[in-house]
């Protein structure tokens, strides 16, 4: 049995395949421009309309988030999908915030905010080690994508589509897509918390 699911004091975790405990550096969505697809993993094919990634570093090995990528057990990356469905009180709160971050370079105060708030109850997961999806790529990313959605409102997921790259003032340029696409597996081996 692994330690169950949770944030301990300060952001950390320590569980199911992270042997070391893990600090929170930030955590961020990726969206599509429909509810049909915009996730970066996808399940037999399957994607979601939004994943979010919930990325640490191993704090009990390493001194900063910049020396922890450097290695392969460097980094984690929680990740929940987000199907279109009843709203979520958790996500809600974010969606409140990007209303105040609009526009390219704004920037906003966001406290006493619990990210457990964002993992589904049930903590089934798939494990493997890759890397960061954003250049340059580094291979230092244990990923435990968890098997359970939650949801999020159309209203919810609209509030990401309608966050711009432009500054105020510029023409509006909506942010309808960030998602990388599905990269082929290349011998990668997956392994799950459950049979
Ligand atoms: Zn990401």
């Amino acid at each position: 049995m692994s330690a169950p699911w949770g944030y301990e004091t300060h952001n950390v975790v320590k569980a199911g395949p992270l042997k070391s405990s893990y600090r929170l550096n930030q955590f961020h969505f990726h969206w599509g421009p429909s509810n049909d697809f915009g996730s970066e993993h996808t399940v037999d094919g399957k994607g979601y309309a939004s994943e979010l990634h919930l990325v640490h570093w191993n704090s009990e090995k390493y001194s900063s988030f910049a020396e922890a990528s450097k290695n392969l057990d460097g980094c984690a990356v929680l990740t929940v999908f987000l199907k279109v469905g009843n709203a979520h009180p958790g996500l809600q709160k974010v969606a409140d915030a990007l209303s105040l971050i609009k526009t390219k370079g704004k920037q906003a105060p966001f406290t006493n905010f619990d990210p457990a708030t964002l993992l589904p109850a049930s903590k089934d997961y798939w494990a493997y080690i890759g890397s960061l999806t954003h250049p340059p790529l580094l291979e230092c990313v244990t990923w435990v994508i968890f098997r359970d959605p939650i949801s999020a409102s159309p209203d919810q997921l609209n509030q990401f589509r309608s966050l711009l790259s432009s500054a105020d003032g510029e023409k509006e340029c909506p942010i309808l897509t960030n998602h990388r696409p599905t990269q082929p597996l290349k011998g990668r081996q997956v392994r799950a918390s459950f049979s």
